[in-house]
């Protein structure tokens, strides 16, 4: 499989150039050449295959032989090593619950293949490799417990000082070793935008061997196609028709696979992007014009994303066709007072807690199932609640324990550098820590 720069479709690369640059020139996202189909008899009998088998069958076209299929089948085992259940909350919706990962966040599932990929193809180097990773709050626990430890790799997390949770910050910058936090006096924006600056700096790359693991990196994207098909092999044992797929959307890095999946024969009636107020990607499906802004605070602090770096891919996969676009996707834009309603609402109808991210799919879903009462679907839910006990608990009123397995990490010391939004600080950084 080759990948092709969407922003100069002349340059072409493989997946391990892929995987190892990250993107390609001008900043530009790789895009995968052709879509694999899926087979009918695989789609329509899922239930007979082992997690490990559909996730084998959902990744290896994109990697050809690039990965023995040996050493692919022993990553994906480490991929999809923890349960990934489908759970009903109403009759007409679902949660695919996808926060059972170590570090209780849907990202596991891409950052554990990336690394793991990376780790194969950069085996045989000499240079220490630099991860730069921009977190809004869970890409970087994600990506630091992923990483954690490999040899001849330092991961450089940047996070938005005080808008990450208690539990995201001390998985991000209680890890030590080769995990380097920083914390930015700024928003997810603008540790993006160091990031992508850092990227693009001549310098720094001559110097540095970098990389990055956000959800522009393809390693990290491809892998998330892995839930929907999870997803409706449990769903298919209960519903016929095709689900309507609700997203909790920030980088629309989780969403883009999922269509992508559907574009390769994975059965869906329609997506929902369901966002906080950051709301570029609605406005732009009432508007036709995409409008980056400025980031805002919000409770679902890992969509707080003002410029969603991945919303390019979904055009290209409509062949930048906004009908077509629009007719398959719909967005919302749900507030903190409705996400909190939500969650208090969920909780005494159902005594099932939502963390903040899964009550924006919730609320988006119920409004999109009430303008459409013949049908149904599931929401994604990206995030354990006890990963924003403030928020949850003001909702519920009832005390949210932390899980036994997070014990050990809260008692640890955070370590971080503190860094202005300023690239020369970031440089200055990048090249001492060598
Ligand atoms: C990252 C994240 C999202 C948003 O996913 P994107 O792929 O960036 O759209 C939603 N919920 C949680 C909990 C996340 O960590």
């Amino acid at each position: 499989m080759k990948y092709y720069n969407l922003k100069d479709s002349q340059e072409k690369v493989d997946f391990r150039t892929a995987t190892i640059k990250g993107q390609g020139k001008d900043k530009g996202l790789f895009f995968p050449e052709n879509l694999p189909q899926f087979e009918d008899e695989f789609i329509q009998n899922l239930h007979q295959y082992s997690n490990e088998e559909i996730a084998y069958q959902c990744m290896k076209g994109f990697i050809g032989d690039e990965i023995p299929s040996k050493v692919l089948r022993e990553i994906i085992a480490e991929t999809v090593s923890f349960e990934i259940p489908l759970q009903r909350i109403t009759d007409r919706i679902s949660i695919l619950e996808l926060f059972h990962g170590p570090t209780l966040a849907f990202k596991d599932i891409g950052a554990r293949f990336m690394s793991r990929c990376l780790s194969y193809f950069l085996k045989d180097q000499h240079k220490k490799v630099t991860v730069l990773v921009a977190t809004s709050g869970d890409t970087g626990g994600a990506v630091a417990h992923g990483f954690y430890d490999l040899p001849a790799i330092d991961i450089v997390i940047l996070y938005p000082k005080n808008r990450v949770s208690p539990v995201q910050e001390k998985q991000l910058t209680a890890l030590g070793k080769n995990i380097l936090a920083l914390e930015v006096n700024g928003s997810f924006d603008d540790c993006q935008s160091l990031v992508k600056q850092a990227f693009s700096n001549e310098e720094i790359n001559t110097k540095l061997f970098l990389t990055s693991a956000n959800s522009i990196n393809i390693a990290r994207w491809l892998p998330q196609q892995i839930y929907y098909l999870l997803a409706l092999k449990q769903w298919q044992q209960y519903e016929k028709k095709p689900p309507v797929i609700c997203v909790p959307s920030g980088n629309f890095g989780n969403i883009c696979a999922g269509l992508l999946a559907h574009f390769r024969g994975l059965p869906a009636d329609h997506f929902i992007a369901a966002c906080n107020t950051n709301d570029v990607v609605p406005e732009y499906l009432k508007t036709k014009d995409l409008k980056p802004k400025k980031a805002v605070a919000t409770l679902s602090n890992a969509m707080d994303v003002g410029d969603p770096s991945n919303f390019i891919r979904i055009m290209e996969l409509f062949g930048q066709n906004f009908d077509s676009l629009k007719n398959n996707i719909s967005g919302y834009s749900v507030n903190d007072e409705e996400t909190l309603n939500t969650i208090a609402e969920v909780y005494k109808k159902y005594k099932y807690i939502l963390d903040p991210h899964s009550a924006v799919a919730f609320t988006s879903m119920e409004q999109y199932l009430n303008e459409n009462p013949d049908k149904s679907g599931f929401i994604l839910g990206t995030a354990h609640p006890v990963k924003f006990p403030d928020a949850v608990e003001k909702a519920v009123k009832v005390k949210i324990e932390i899980p036994e397995s997070l014990n050990d990490l809260m008692k640890k010391e955070k370590k971080t550098v503190e860094i202005n939004s300023d690239f020369e600080e970031l440089r200055r950084f990048l090249l001492d820590k060598n």
